[in-house]
This record gives C-alpha cells, structure tokens and sequence, in this order.
C-alpha cells in the first residue's frame, strides 16, 4: 500500500487540526507542499468524517457537547470491535482498534485546542477585569465547574484509557478486553 504522504508529514498534528476545523484543501496544500489530492484523501480515509461533521456542528452552535459527541463515537467503534473479535473477524477487529486510536488523538488535539481557547478566554477577563492572581485559585474552581458531570467522567475515562491502554488490550467503560 502506497504511503499517505500527510500522514508522514512531519506536521501531519497541524494539517489534522486545520482539516477539521474546515480549512481548504487549496490553502493548506500551499502552506504545507503537499498536493489537494494527498489531502483530500487523507481527509477521506484517515480522520474519522463522522468526527470532523460533529466537530464542525460544534463549532456553529458554539457549544462544548463535542465531548459527548466523540463519546458516542468511541462506543460506536468499541461496539464494531466487540462484534467483530466475538465473530472471530480479527481483521475488522483491528481496523477498528485503529480507528480507535485515530479517535483518540484526535480528540486529544481537539481537547488541547478547546483548553487553550478557554485559557485564553479566562486571561483575557482576568486582564479586562484587572483581577489580581490572588483570585487565580478562584478562576480554576470557576474553570473546572464549567465542565458537566458527564464531560469530566468523559474526560477521566479517556485519560484511563490513554494510560492503560496497550497494543493487546482495550479499555471500554472501564472493563479490560480481552479479559
Ligand atoms: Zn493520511
């Protein structure tokens, strides 16, 4: 199989990133040296769609759902690798153990970018408000209590996995596979 030559770039992170947040195949091919055509695949096969769709529904609303949405996501894959390997259909069981990975370091970078919006937010009231950084412990306690219950719970499931994680194994609703 040929190389994806965005997979191999070496800023294949940044070109992910701005993929999903919409921008054009036209400009990124320019920035990056790559052809529309590498992108346009790589996007096809090798970010999740359904991912890039919820992400952009998002970013419309403006609301910070997506991490339920990339919950359902995950199950969803989880669901195809369960049936699979209890099929003994290893290969589509390890498809989807890859599409999981690519759902995860996705979100990673999503979660890194939201966090870094938000950071910046907050400095930005603190400087307009004139805040002292006495108030710094407040405005983290205000920070965290902004994520719901079922995002942070989310967001420890996904940091388990991440840590435990391991190439034979996978982690679903805190249940090692296979046992
Ligand atoms: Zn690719």
């Amino acid at each position: 199989m040929q190389h994806c030559k965005i997979c191999t770039h070496p800023n294949v992170k940044e070109i992910n990133e701005r993929l999903v947040k919409g921008d054009s195949n036209r400009i990124l091919a320019t920035e990056y040296g790559v052809t529309e055509s590498c992108l346009h695949r790589h996007k096809l096969k090798h970010i999740p769609q359904s991912l890039t769709k919820a992400f952009q529904e998002i970013v419309e609303k403006d609301s910070f759902d997506i991490m339920s949405k990339i919950d359902f996501l995950i199950k969803e894959t989880e669901d195809i690798y369960t049936v699979s390997r209890n099929g003994g259909r290893d290969l589509l069981a390890l498809k989807s153990l890859d599409s999981l990975r690519n759902h995860y370091q996705l979100l990673i970078n999503i979660s890194a970018q939201l966090h870094a919006n938000r950071v910046l937010e907050l400095e930005l009231l603190k400087a307009r408000n004139g805040e002292t950084d006495d108030e710094e412990k407040k405005e983290f306690e205000h920070n965290i209590k902004i994520l719901s219950t079922e995002e942070l719970k989310v967001l420890i499931r996904i940091q388990n996995k991440v840590n435990n994680q391991t190439d034979e194994t996978i982690i679903s609703d805190g249940i090692v596979m296979p046992e």
